[in-house]
């Protein structure tokens, strides 16, 4: 299974347009098993695996066009540069925070990408191949 990914959210730095590639047949058949296979959670969270969030859209920061998911398009994850906003979420006086990303992380990519290891590791050994 070879996973690429080509650049990083300008904002999150979460992983864009994730593709998975796998080799030969016997892979894309247990790819398709263990999304089925897989219990939707992903550590800390309670939401399905997916990878839609990190779709790569075109954003306007800072008066340039930066690479960013989808999801930091959608929530507007940018960091306030405000000083007085800042300095109110300091002493406490404000407790709005800004919005956190959706998209799958790296390391959430990963821990999912190990799990998958060992599940076609498992699968080959059931199948004897
Ligand atoms: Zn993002």
């Amino acid at each position: 299974m070879i996973i690429t990914w080509r650049g990083r959210c300008a904002l999150c730095e979460c992983p864009l347009d994730v593709v998975f590639e796998p080799e030969g047949g016997d892979e894309e058949r247990w790819l398709r098993e263990y999304e089925e296979f897989y219990p939707h959670q992903l550590v800390g969270t309670n939401d399905a695996v997916s990878l839609e969030n990190n779709a790569s859209r075109y954003k306007r920061a800072g008066g340039a066009w930066v690479r960013a998911c989808k999801s930091c398009l959608e929530k507007g994850t940018r960091l306030r540069v405000n000083p007085r906003i800042t300095g109110n979420l300091e002493i406490g006086l404000s407790r709005f925070r800004r919005a956190k990303s959706d998209a799958m992380t790296l390391g959430e990519l990963e821990h999912w990408a190990t799990s998958m290891a060992r599940f076609f590791k498992n699968r080959r050994a059931l199948e004897n191949l």
